[in-house]
């Protein structure tokens, strides 16, 4: 099994509670869009507290990405990474992961569930090859949206943002609905790609059952 120890190039805040990390890329390692590795600090018992993160920059770069949600209220490691500066250094492993680009269709993310979506989204627009993808994403407050701004302008708009905890102007509120996901309109030959927590995941697969959409048209982690 693989593993590399890599330094930390630089890490800053994306959102009030995820961390945008940069680190350093070992020779001949690569991943396709959408794909992860598990993670460890090299810091003592850290070294053994391994968490799956997905990649969230281009394959062709010299360093690597993630973009973390952090939970301070479970002392784990996503807490400890907010402790972690310029230097400090991780372990990675193997690339693994099912979720690729398949063709056009609706993405479908809840909170960090975003992460395989941006990497393929911004490996899309890499290659000027974004057009007719679109968004559907959930998250409690405004103040969770992963890079809107930037998600906006690579999809051209194309973005619905659902807010299960305010109720503001422009945004959709409530979970994801069969209502809400007519109103998308998933057009046939459509793929449909779903990463986010465990009930979200299920309540959608349930939605896209009665629409006569689960199954293999789903592209999603298993
Ligand atoms: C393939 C894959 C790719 C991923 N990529 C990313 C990514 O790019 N960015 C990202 O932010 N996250 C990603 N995740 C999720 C990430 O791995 C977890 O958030 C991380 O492992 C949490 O680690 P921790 O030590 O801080 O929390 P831990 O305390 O270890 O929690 C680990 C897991 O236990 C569960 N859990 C524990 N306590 C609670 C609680 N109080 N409430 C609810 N659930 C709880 C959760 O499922 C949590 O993920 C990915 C997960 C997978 C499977």
């Amino acid at each position: 099994m693989e593993s590399h120890i890599v330094k930390l190039l630089d890490i800053k805040p994306v959102t009030h509670d995820v961390l945008g990390l940069k680190v350093e890329k070992p020779a001949n390692y690569s991943f396709n869009p959408g794909q992860a590795t598990e993670v460890a600090i090299n810091d003592g018992d850290w070294k053994n507290e391994r968490r799956p993160f997905t990649f969230t920059n281009l394959p062709d770069d010299d360093h690597l990405e993630f973009t973390i949600k952090t939970y301070p209220e479970r002392s784990g490691v996503t807490n400890h990474l907010r402790d972690l500066k310029k230097g400090d250094e991780l372990i990675i492993h193997d690339v693994w992961g099912a979720i690729s680009y398949k063709g056009k269709g609706l993405f479908i993310a809840g909170g960090a569930g975003l992460t395989p979506f941006l990497s393929i989204f911004r490996y899309l627009n890499s290659k000027n090859e974004v057009s007719g993808n679109r968004l559907l994403f959930a998250n409690k407050m405004k103040k969770d949206i992963i890079l809107e701004a930037e998600l906006n302008k690579i999809l051209e708009g194309r973005v619905t943002n659902v807010l299960s905890g305010e109720n503001i102007p422009g945004y959709k509120h409530g979970f994801i609905t069969e209502e809400l996901l007519r109103e998308v309109s998933i057009q046939p030959g459509d793929k449909i790609y779903l990463c986010g927590p465990p009930p979200m995941m299920d309540a959608v697969l349930k939605i896209l059952d009665n629409l006569g959409r689960s199954g293999e048209s789903v592209v999603m982690e298993i």
